[in-house]
């Protein structure tokens, strides 16, 4: 339902250009859940901000996008705000900055009904039936109260039920339990599933925590670097001849397959600048695996079997 192809974001600054995202595609069917993985400047959450044209207001964006039959230039604010943000949601980590805090909860979630041509009585009652839906008690005083009245994962079921009250064909979770803590985690999650089995909505859920991922999605698209770099079935995800970064990534999750892992902190050096411009694979400074003609220009990214996609050319080796 959802393509991207060869997205990317890069920001002009006085230090030079930073290349937050180098080449990102990837494809959402309907219903599916796929998770962005990758470390803190991988380019995961750049890559889904600027889908709904969340990006820096001086950043360069470009690529093919395409959801649901409809071509959108990505690079045309107009176009994305008209295409893809009135389809897409995005749930942030951070609940408190995310809600104005000078408004009652009620009004931000009339606001999005209110966009929508939903006014009045039916609006406040389809509200408080979204409350209701993401597990909100006591509805009425919730919708009188402000933000920081509510508890961090209160809030958090609000811009749930924000995100869902514009009926999304996708919704995006940008690391949406990072700022909550164990137990209200596991609700969150409970929540966005739930969520995700009834109303059949696609799932993009930005994560560097393996074990989430491998918990709620179908699909991985792991990131490094600004570029995808693995494209690869949950299923698939501890198995085979897996990247050498997604490797890494699962030694952050012992109880996957420790085994095979190999350890983040054994491999030398630390994640690229966004600055840097690579002459070879992005990852070789870092790769166990690498040999001389990985340095000899980008790999790019192919089918190594079927449904898994690797940027790695020792990917598809016989044994
Ligand atoms: S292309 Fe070479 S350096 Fe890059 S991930 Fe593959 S083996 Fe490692």
């Amino acid at each position: 339902m959802l393509s991207v192809d060869d997205l990317r974001v890069t920001i002009p600054t006085r230090r030079g250009e930073v290349y937050a995202v180098r080449d990102a595609s990837f494809t959402v069917a309907q219903g599916e859940k796929v998770a962005i993985l990758g470390e803190s400047g991988s380019g995961k959450s750049m890559t889904v901000t600027s889908l709904i044209g969340l990006q820096p207001p001086n950043a360069v964006v470009s690529g093919r996008v395409n959801l649901d039959g409809v071509e959108v230039d990505i690079s045309n604010r107009t176009a994305v705000r008209r295409h893809l943000l009135s389809d897409m949601s995005i749930v942030f980590q951070d609940s408190q900055s995310s809600l104005n805090p000078t408004q009652r909860i009620g009004e931000q979630l009339e606001e999005v009904l209110e966009v929508r041509g939903v006014s009045g009585r039916r609006a406040w009652e389809r509200c408080l039936e979204m409350l209701k839906f993401v597990g909100v008690s006591e509805q009425e005083r919730r919708m009188r109260n402000y933000p920081h009245e509510l508890s961090g994962g209160m809030r958090q079921r609000v811009m749930i039920a924000i995100a869902l009250l514009a009926e999304p064909k996708v919704l995006i979770a940008d690391e949406p339990t990072t700022a909550l803590d164990t137990t209200i985690q596991a609700q969150v999650i409970d929540l966005i599933q739930r969520i995700q089995a009834e109303t059949e909505m696609s799932l993009i859920m930005i994560t560097h925590d393996v074990a989430l991922a491998a918990e709620v999605c179908d699909r991985a698209v792991v990131m490094y670097g600004g570029y995808v770099v693995e494209d690869v079935p949950m299923s698939m995800l501890t198995g085979g001849d897996r990247h050498p970064y997604t490797k890494a990534l699962l030694s952050a999750m012992p109880t996957l397959d420790a085994e095979r892992a190999v350890a983040l902190t054994s491999i030398k050096g630390e994640p690229p600048s966004a600055t840097t411009r690579f002459a070879g694979c992005p990852f070789a400074e870092r790769c166990y695996e690498v040999i001389n003609d990985c340095r000899e220009g980008l790999p790019a990214i192919r089918e190594i079997r079927p449904r898994v996609h690797a940027r790695c050319i020792r990917r598809g080796e016989e044994p």
